[in-house]
């Protein structure tokens, strides 16, 4: 297999449909041709293939663009195995990477986000961070990422449409405005996209916390503030200093996952204000509140409490715990 003469390499974080949508772009290529020459008989585009690409693939493409074979591996959600959490895949999805809803070469869900200013960038690509629920902003552009086209509505296809279009109706999607994102959401996700890069964590009072149990803490904090049970209390419990948190969701079943990119947005300011002079910030707000640790965490089998989050609830937040108030 020899290297071709035009060879895009990978842009930070950039994730691998994106690298394959440039390369073919490049070379004037059509996505499926391009696919034969780099895995016979691989099916690609049918499928969510940041989750599940196949190694064989990033093996072709580390030889046909010269990029290190580690570096290519990175394009793949799966490089966030041991940091976002513990595995990562098609099979045992968890709620960390919003779906894309596949159905042949379509997508249902709108799972991919975008940035417009990003895109209209010279040289407009997609990194990782947008198909991640606990990353809902740009975090050069201080906004809120979008979801889908403002005037169809549709998911964004960029495999389809170009990164640029809306594959439904051609609105210039780099023409939208997103919305400003809150600047403690910005400062939080900055944080976490080092971590992602391979930096310790370094939020105050949790510095040195794993990646994966720092990740997990933020998903219980995020279910719990969107939780149709008694997220309502931790939302009483938030409202005075951040003001009403409302979701809205793209499918009739309110999950994390159909969540727009807005709602999580919303969800992440409570993460936010909850994390922020760890533990007191939840301890004092819950506690207030009287929002109970079972409220916080439910008891559910198979899920699986950080400890650092775990400790600060059986300290503080049990009713008749020693430091329950
Ligand atoms: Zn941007
Ligand atoms: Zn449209």
């Amino acid at each position: 297999m020899s290297r071709w003469h035009i060879r895009p390499r990978p842009l930070p974080r950039e994730s691998i449909t994106s690298w394959l949508i440039r390369i073919a772009e490049a070379k004037g290529t059509k996505h499926h041709s391009l696919m034969k020459e780099l895995v016979p008989g691989l099916e690609f585009w049918t499928r969510d293939s940041d989750l599940v690409a196949p190694p064989e693939l990033i093996e072709a493409l580390a030889v046909k663009t010269g990029v290190p074979l580690e570096r290519a591996r990175c394009t793949a959600l799966s490089a966030y195995e041991g940091v976002l959490a513990e595995c990562i895949s098609g099979a045992n999805q968890s709620f960390m990477v919003v779906p894309l809803g596949v159905r042949h070469r379509i997508r249902k869900a709108h799972g991919q986000a975008f940035c417009p200013q990003c895109l209209a960038e010279e040289t407009a690509y997609l990194p990782l961070t947008w198909r991640l629920r606990l990353f809902p902003t740009c975090t050069r552009h201080g906004t809120i990422l979008m979801d889908a086209c403002l005037d169809c509505g549709a998911p964004y296809q960029p495999h389809r449409g170009g990164m640029r279009l809306c594959d439904r109706c051609a609105l210039d999607l780099t023409t939208l405005e997103a919305r400003t994102a809150d600047p403690n959401v910005l400062t939080l996700q900055a944080h976490n996209e080092l971590v992602l890069d391979g930096c310790a964590v370094a939020w105050p009072y949790l510095n040195g916390t794993h990646p994966i149990a720092f990740f997990a803490m933020e998903l219980a904090l995020f279910r719990a503030i969107v939780s149709r049970g008694w997220g309502s209390r931790v939302r009483d419990a938030l409202q005075p200093s951040i003001g009403t948190l409302e979701f809205e969701y793209r499918a009739k079943t309110p999950s994390i996952r159909a969540m727009t990119t807005i709602s999580a947005h919303n969800a992440m300011r409570g993460v936010e204000r909850l994390l922020r002079g760890w533990p007191f910030g939840l301890v004092g707000l819950c506690g207030e509140a009287r929002a109970w640790a079972s409220w916080i965490v439910p008891e559910e089998t198979g899920v699986q409490t950080p400890f650092a989050l775990r400790d600060a609830l059986d300290t503080y937040l049990r009713p008749g715990s020693s430091n329950a108030r």
